[in-house]
């Protein structure tokens, strides 16, 4: 059997057929850096990072493009309200860039520690001002955007007639029973910005033929996807609260420009619920990951998403969480009891009871990225590890590349990386010492606190007095 996507667009599971033999072309929508990274994040960006590494795995060479959105997104979603970033950045005092940057570094970080690799592409709305406006000038040529008397640039959604193909919406579905603001230069109240004229107090703009502004949000996407997968590429990823409206809009610009066709698979994961509420902003439920693995550590994370097929609801809440820690500790001490055995010699070793869950494992990958079963097969090996434990070493060092190969490289997780929380404990444990020399110091009993910095300083342990507090260097 090979490779089966569910394509958004037919609502059906799809062969994967490459456009290029070998090769797989995938755009994903990154974050709107405006903010910590939160458990949707995660959620979403594992999801691709799944898929990028299965396809990997799976021997294709991969092009994988994800944005990063640092101008054009306004609080609205829907071209109305400030943009976030300028927002942020009143409110925090810094410019603009240096909001973007940072929640940008902050991002990156938190992949990092989930293990999520970089894509091949990292790509900057702000980067991209001159393409973004080529385009936008592209659909004024060709009919299917206008620029108003404000100097707003808005597409004409009634001009494109297969706007909803994606979210399977009418252009009448969209206008009853959504409270939106609509701007009053819009021809009809789909539409959506291109380009929007910047106010006087408007901290990012660009000159452009309709004046200062700067890009409406879905246009980039359109733009960094064409640039560097071209016209036809073969996934593009997101949320499924991406599918409407910034993903039918990206379609709607795309295939405008191009006359051919955007992409052949549409792949969206599933929402993040807390506690079985939507997550949101105003709901004040949003948790964020800093907080999160401080209390879990990333790995658990991980696995807490990769457990749940991506095409499901991932409700959060501490009870599901807790019921992750029973499947984490039997793979932890899977690795870490056949950690010895791991040098063992397996050439013309092989076990077919093992084989057979490797089989089993990959076709259920190959099944839309069933990692749910996935997680089920990979107990099944830690049962059978336990069974071998004292008499069969070589099968445990079977297990135990097997359980890496899948485990390890497919599903990115790692119970190896300990790094992070051992610094952390490092950390405390220094700073509780530090603490009791004060104590001996603001008792003048300096015999004791001397004590503490040579014994400290024997072992490779500098303690520096400074105006400050004690200082610590290794
Ligand atoms: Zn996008």
């Amino acid at each position: 059997m090979g490779l089966k996507i569910y394509n958004t667009f037919t609502r059906n599971k799809e062969d994967f057929k490459p456009i290029s033999e070998g090769n797989v072309g995938m755009y994903v929508c990154g974050p709107t850096v405006y903010g910590p990274p939160h458990v949707g994040h995660a959620r979403s960006y594992v999801v691709f990072d799944l898929w990028y590494r299965y396809f990997l795995y799976k021997g294709y060479k991969v092009k994988y493009v994800q944005n990063i959105t640092d101008v054009g997104h306004l609080v609205g979603d829907r071209d109305e309200g400030k943009d976030k970033i300028q927002t942020k950045a009143i409110a925090e005092q810094l410019d603009p860039v240096a909001v973007a940057y940072k929640y940008e570094n902050m991002y990156f970080d938190c992949m990092r520690k989930l293990n999520v690799l970089k894509p091949t592409i990292s790509c900057r709305a702000t980067g991209h001002i001159i393409e973004i406006i080529m385009a936008v000038q592209t659909l004024i040529d060709k009919g299917y955007a206008y620029v108003t008397d404000q100097g707003n640039v808005y597409y004409d959604v009634r001009k494109f007639k297969d706007y909803g193909k994606l979210s399977g919406r009418t252009l009448d579905d969209n206008v009853s029973g959504e409270r939106i603001e609509i701007a009053d230069d819009k021809r009809n109240p789909e539409d959506f910005a291109l380009w929007k004229k910047a106010d006087e107090d408007h901290l990012m703009k660009w000159p452009s033929p309709w004046g200062e502004g700067y890009p409406g949000w879905h246009i980039e996407c359109s733009v960094m996807s064409r640039k560097y997968l071209g016209d036809t590429f073969d996934i593009h990823g997101g949320g499924v609260d991406n599918i409407f409206p910034h993903h039918e809009c990206e379609i709607a610009q795309s295939e405008a420009i191009t006359g051919k066709p955007f992409v052949n698979y549409f792949v969206h994961n599933n929402l993040v619920t807390t506690n079985g509420q939507k997550m949101g902003k105003s709901l004040g439920n949003v948790v964020n990951l800093d907080d999160l693995f401080e209390k879990y550590g990333p790995m658990f994370v991980r696995l807490y998403i990769v457990k749940n097929h991506y095409r499901s609801v991932l409700d959060f809440s501490e009870d599901r969480l807790a019921e992750t820690n029973i499947t984490y500790e039997k793979f932890a001490s899977l690795v870490e009891e056949t950690e010895k055995y791991k040098e063992i010699n397996l050439d013309g070793v092989t076990y077919p009871d093992i084989d057979d869950m490797k089989t089993r494992f990959l076709e259920a990958l190959d099944d839309d990225l069933n990692t749910a079963v996935g997680i089920a097969i990979l107990l099944e090996m830690v049962k059978e590890a336990n069974k071998a434990k004292d008499n069969d070493t070589k099968k445990l060092a079977y297990i135990r590349k097997i359980f890496d190969e899948l485990a390890g490289n497919i599903l990115g997780l790692n119970f190896e990386i300990k790094e992070e929380s051992s610094n952390e404990n490092l950390d405390k444990l220094v700073n509780g010492i530090i603490e009791i020399r004060n104590e001996f110091k603001k008792n003048k009993q300096y015999e004791y606190a001397d004590l503490i910095r040579d014994r400290l300083k024997e072992n490779g342990v500098n303690i520096i007095d400074t105006k400050e507090g004690a200082k610590i260097e290794f």
